[in-house]
């Protein structure tokens, strides 16, 4: 079978464990060979950002380490036994920025990263050569190898003016440096209208028997790769069915601040409106509020699960209710499985 999942960082990559799990292949490492199962993973790079001359991809690190066995479990990001020796010796110069995190383990990788990258490299073709190193059993595919990054507008923190100015912020700056704790005005995909869909993309989910949305960000995970050009198009049209896992819990995200970003946009912090907003494939219903950055509306999801106990009613959508707690990798396996039947493919 052929299974395409839409991802972003922590919450993509422990739903990949799990997707793993229910195919009968090893949560971590890479899959025995002849299996007879692909996990495809389509990965937000709006998150990417150069930093001290490195070039950082988030989503695809947490997944790349996660699946391959070397992430730290309690952060959930970075390298697991890291140190920070060169991240001290930055900020004795004063280097900035100093708000975000760089573990010595994960400088090399960055290292390996940006040198290829300045030698003429594709994204693609690095996360390939990286993943070498970390087999992480699933074909991490980056959602383009074109320069996209998501920039979150807001008032200027530093205008003391009653009408301050507006500022473009990079989403990392906004989401690690200052927790998301400035409102944002708008979400904005910076040359998303521009970027090709990264090798595989398409072929991808032209071929799946089944694509899942991760339970990730909608906004700026899920989001991102639903706005590269033909992406949603594609989703549209395979023949697959396409399912989604719900991030919002009981009116809430599980970590981190997605609330946040569905406040931007207009879209309420609950399962419905989530499902609604991703939006039924079924019908050419325009999504009732759709990402700033998606020139194409019109839904994608066959399938919506949402927590136990909760309900939800996204017109033209099947709608279950399974425990979606991430805990360990058989509930996770469970929730993947539970996607499964929604959309009606048996991995036996
Ligand atoms: P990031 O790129 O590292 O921020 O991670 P993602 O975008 O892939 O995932 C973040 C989302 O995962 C958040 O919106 C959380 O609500 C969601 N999430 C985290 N843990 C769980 C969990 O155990 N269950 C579910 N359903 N969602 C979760
Ligand atoms: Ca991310």
């Amino acid at each position: 079978m052929k299974v395409v999942v839409i991802v972003g960082g922590v919450g993509g990559a422990r739903f990949l464990l799990g997707v793993k799990a229910a195919l009968g292949l090893p949560a971590i490492g890479a899959a025995p060979p002849g299996s007879p199962h692909q996990v495809s993973a389509l990965v937000n790079t709006g998150d990417d950002v150069w930093l001290h001359g490195l070039r950082i991809c988030p989503d695809l690190d947490t997944c790349m380490y996660t699946l391959g066995g070397g992430i730290d479990t309690g952060r959930g990001w970075g390298h697991a036994d890291e140190t920070w020796t060169v991240s001290e010796e930055l900020k004795a110069y004063g280097a900035e920025p100093t708000w975000f995190g760089l573990g010595d383990k994960d400088i090399a990788t960055h290292l390996v990263r940006s040198r290829m990258l300045r030698a003429g490299y594709p994204l693609s073709a690095i996360t390939e050569a990286l993943c070498d190193r970390w087999q992480p059993g699933v074909r991490l595919l980056p959602m383009s190898d074109d320069r996209v990054e998501t920039h979150v507008v807001v008032d200027d923190p530093d205008d003391p003016a009653d009408s301050p100015r507006q500022k473009a912020l990079h989403f990392q700056e906004w989401w690690v440096r200052y927790r998301a704790s400035l409102p944002a005005h708008s979400i904005v995909g910076v040359g998303a209208e521009e970027a090709k869909p990264g090798p595989g993309v398409l072929e991808a989910i032209n071929e799946a028997d089944v694509v899942l949305l991760a339970p990730s960000n909608p906004v700026v995970s899920v989001g991102t790769v639903l706005a590269v050009p033909g992406v949603r198009a594609a989703l549209r049209a395979t023949p697959g069915k396409v399912v989604g896992v719900s991030p919002i819990i009981d009116g809430k995200p599980l970590r981190g601040m997605a609330d946040k970003c569905l406040a931007a946009i207009g879209v309420e912090t609950t399962a419905q409106g989530v499902g609604r907003h991703y939006g039924a494939r079924k019908t050419d219903d325009i999504a009732p509020t759709t990402h700033p950055a998606q020139p194409s509306p019109g839904g994608i999801l066959d399938g919506w699960l949402i927590a136990e106990g909760e309900t939800a009613e996204v017109p033209g959508v099947d709608v279950a209710a399974v425990g979606l707690l991430m805990s360990d990798v058989e509930a996770t396996a469970a929730m993947a499985r539970a996607a499964f039947a929604l959309a009606g493919v048996s991995v036996e």
